[in-house]
């Protein structure tokens, strides 16, 4: 795999936020949310192999890519991450994480358990949160609901839904999409926290903190 290149990795990077879930849980819906309240959070754009479901449009939900031309950045070591997927491949390339968090913005991926392993490994420090459908009899409810996806297609991804569930416990955050409101205020609050942990404030308060701490401070009054 390449490395992610020096200033990546830097302590003025940003923060880099992962969401999975079973397809239909909702994430779509709840990261575009989050993104409407939060102008400070950028999403990755992922490359797939999938087609483009009605309405969704190349640069700006995926770059649509052929196997041939997904292969060759795989070769290239383009990629951050790359999974297999329900039969199609989804990749986060370097570039698309690269230049976000190295201005110290957050970032946010929405994949799956397997591209959710890889990041870890190579970023100890990212924050991660798996979205609980209530029931799945509601993610079935849910992913016919969306009207996107044939039957078989359907089919497919509630077969895989448990496989995807069964990876829970690798999250730092979980979160029952039931109240849909409520679910992205759970979202926001992650989100504000993990800004504040000691480690990155550290990193972006160096001058407060030390002037606060410095010996030679004096409290005058
Ligand atoms: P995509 O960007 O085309 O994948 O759209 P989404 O899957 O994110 O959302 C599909 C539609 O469902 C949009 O019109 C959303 O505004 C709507 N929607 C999202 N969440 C909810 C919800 O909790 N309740 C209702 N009633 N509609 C929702
Ligand atoms: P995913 O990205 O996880 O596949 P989507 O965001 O496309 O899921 O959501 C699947 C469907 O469920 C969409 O039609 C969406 O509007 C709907 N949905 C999402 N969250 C809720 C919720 N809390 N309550 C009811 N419907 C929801
Ligand atoms: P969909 O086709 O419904 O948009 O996405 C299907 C699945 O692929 C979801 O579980 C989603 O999280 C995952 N996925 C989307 N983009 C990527 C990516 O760049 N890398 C990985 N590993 N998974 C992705």
């Amino acid at each position: 795999m390449t490395d992610l290149p020096s200033q990546v990795s830097s302590p003025v990077a940003g923060t880099l936020f992962i969401v999975s879930a079973p397809s239909g849980a909702g994430k779509t819906s709840l990261v575009k949310a989050l993104l409407r309240h939060d102008q400070d959070l950028h999403l990755a754009v992922s490359c797939t192999t999938r087609a483009p479901r009605p309405g969704e449009l190349d640069g700006v939900h995926y770059h649509f890519v052929d196997d041939a031309r997904f292969e060759q950045m795989v070769v290239d070591g383009a990629f951050l991450e790359h999974a297999t997927v329900f039969g199609h491949r989804y990749g986060t390339t370097v570039a698309a994480v690269r230049d976000v968090l190295a201005r110290g913005r957050d970032l946010l991926l929405e994949i799956d358990w397997q591209g959710a392993r890889q990041v870890r490994a190579r970023w100890a420090d990212a924050a991660s949160v798996f979205i609980l459908p209530p029931s799945l009899a509601t993610l079935e409810d849910r992913l016919r609901g969306r009207n996107q996806d044939s039957e078989a297609t359907i089919a497919g991804r509630m077969a895989q839904a448990r496989d995807e569930l069964a990876h829970y416990p690798e999250y730092d955050y979980l979160l029952v999409n039931d109240d849909f409101d409520q679910t992205l205020r759970g979202l926001l609050a992650i989100l504000v926290a993990e800004r504040l942990r000691r480690s990155r404030q550290q990193t972006r308060l160096g001058g407060l903190l030390a002037e606060l701490t410095h010996p030679s401070s004096q409290v005058i009054g």
